[in-house]
């Protein structure tokens, strides 16, 4: 039916791949890009049927637009880092093929994370009849289409949003991150953010935590406020939220060595001079981490990410769990990745057919609450995501009231 330019050939990528790979009758030709060809090839090498490969680098718009007039694909999926994001933008406007990503865009420059810079392409998207589809990871993605999906069928209206992505995984390394981590340790490091009351409320890094006691046998986990883009789009395209948090779990074992790390600052994204060369910290940083995809074969344990939400149907007032859980093994059995670069990799595959299919295909930028939940909500049952609905315990609505 359609042909798809994969870029990245990371953690998340090889996920992509696998998982388009597994969907001939969608993905009938797929493409991989990505800087360094060798990591397209040895994820090709993984797969029962061919791809083809290529070498670009995202940055280069001319060169990544003859890629692209050269493949004619349907679609392009991005999944290099948040730093490429405009230029494939802009590379797919100048080819005139439709666009995904999993990550808003970053400069480089300063950890900024904002939807503005891509929402300003949406005259321009729009303009030339082509879809850009946003943050189709977990969380942005999946969050985004379970708080869509809970308004449809189990709100009237919203009042509270909490965010909560548990990783209950070990891989048994003494400081490694799950994803990219230089793009994990700006999130992380980053002052913490969420809406209240119609306004941004800014909080010092990881200074706020609960107590969440999680489902499938993860038990009570510790909980760190922080901002994460999908906050955003999902107070702007549902306004009646009157209050939006994110919160992510981590060891105390990971915290530690951020502290350190931070403190000694190595963590820091200004250039330093060192040795006559200009580096910067963070990514000296990341050549010393453990790459993210090594960790496939040795991480166990679950993940469990989801959206707590309170509000009224029928006049009363209600609150839900929406979320699902996956473990690491079986994702690398299946995908030989774990969890955290398969549950953005699935949304990625399954954002992208929804675009292809024509059931989420309009000309504009769009973020992934803004579509219809049900066909992207099904697909996730069937792909490798289920998910389910539940009450929630007294104790943990009490502990996330305030
Ligand atoms: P990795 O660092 O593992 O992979 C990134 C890939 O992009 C690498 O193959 C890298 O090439 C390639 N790349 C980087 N720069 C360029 C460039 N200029 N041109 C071409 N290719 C380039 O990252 P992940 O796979 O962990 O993450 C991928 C994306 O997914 C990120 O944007 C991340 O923020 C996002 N993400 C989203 C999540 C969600 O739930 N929404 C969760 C986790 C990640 P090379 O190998 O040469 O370095």
């Amino acid at each position: 039916m359609a042909k798809v330019l994969i870029i990245g050939a990371g953690g998340v990528g090889g996920v992509v791949v696998h998982k388009c790979a597994q969907l001939p009758e969608v993905f009938t030709e797929i493409v991989l890009a990505s800087r360094t060809e060798a990591k397209c090839k040895a994820i090709a090498a993984q797969l029962k049927r061919p791809i083809r490969t290529a070498q670009v680098d995202a940055d280069n718009v001319p060169e990544l637009v003859a890629l692209l007039n050269k493949e004619k694909p349907d679609l392009v999926i991005n999944v290099a880092l948040p730093y490429q994001d405009l230029h494939i933008m802009d590379a797919c406007l100048e080819a005139g093929i439709d666009y995904l990503d999993t990550a808003n865009y970053e400069p480089p420059e300063t950890a900024k994370f904002e939807y503005s810079w891509q929402w300003d392409y949406q005259d321009r998207f729009k303009n030339a009849g082509l879809t850009a589809l946003l943050g189709s990871g977990f969380d942005p993605g999946v969050t985004n289409v379970y708080t869509a999906y809970l308004k449809k069928h189990y709100f009237d209206e919203i009042h509270y949003l909490d965010i909560i992505d548990c990783n209950a995984g070990d891989h048994g390394k003494p400081f490694a991150t799950n994803f990219n981590p230089e793009i994990n340790i700006r999130e992380v490091t980053a002052k913490g953010r969420y809406w209240e009351n119609g306004e941004w409320v800014e909080t010092d890094p990881l200074s706020v935590n609960r107590v969440y006691d999680f489902p499938a046998e993860i038990g009570p986990k510790k909980i760190y406020m922080m901002y994460h883009e999908e906050l955003e789009s999902i107070t702007k395209h549902l306004p009646e939220i009157k209050r939006a948090r994110f919160w992510m779990t981590f060891s105390d074992n990971y915290l530690k060595h951020l502290e350190v790390l931070g403190n000694v600052g190595m963590t820091g994204i200004e250039p330093i001079m060192f040795e006559g060369k200009e580096i910067i910290p963070l990514q000296f940083l990341k050549a010393l981490l453990p790459d993210p995809a090594s960790l496939g074969p040795l991480t166990k344990g679950k993940t469990c990410i989801g959206c707590l939400a309170r509000g009224i149907k029928d006049g009363k007032e209600k609150i839900v769990f929406i979320y699902n859980t996956c473990d690491h093994e079986a994702c690398y059995a299946e995908v030989q990745s774990q969890a955290i670069s398969y549950t953005t990799g699935v949304p990625a595959m399954i954002g992208a057919k929804m675009i292809l299919e024509g059931k989420w295909k309009a000309p504009g930028v769009w973020n992934m609450e803004q579509f219809d939940p049900d066909p992207f909500m099904e697909d996730l049952n069937k792909y490798g995501l289920p998910w389910q609905v539940t009450d929630v315990t007294e104790a943990n609505a009490a502990e996330m009231k305030d």
